[in-house]
């Protein structure tokens, strides 16, 4: 019985990084579309 410690990477990786602007959120503060990641929310 094999018991290797193959941690299985279930993670899921984020298509890009989280805007620097809005913070991921893809909204800037006053509650409209982030211009810097135009609403994705990663830049
Ligand atoms: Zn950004
Ligand atoms: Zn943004």
């Amino acid at each position: 019985m094999t018991d290797d410690q193959d941690t299985p990477l279930v993670d899921i990786a984020p298509k890009r990084w989280r805007c620097c602007h809005c913070g991921g959120t893809g909204v800037d503060s006053h509650g409209q579309t982030c211009q810097h990641c135009e609403g994705l929310g990663f830049c």
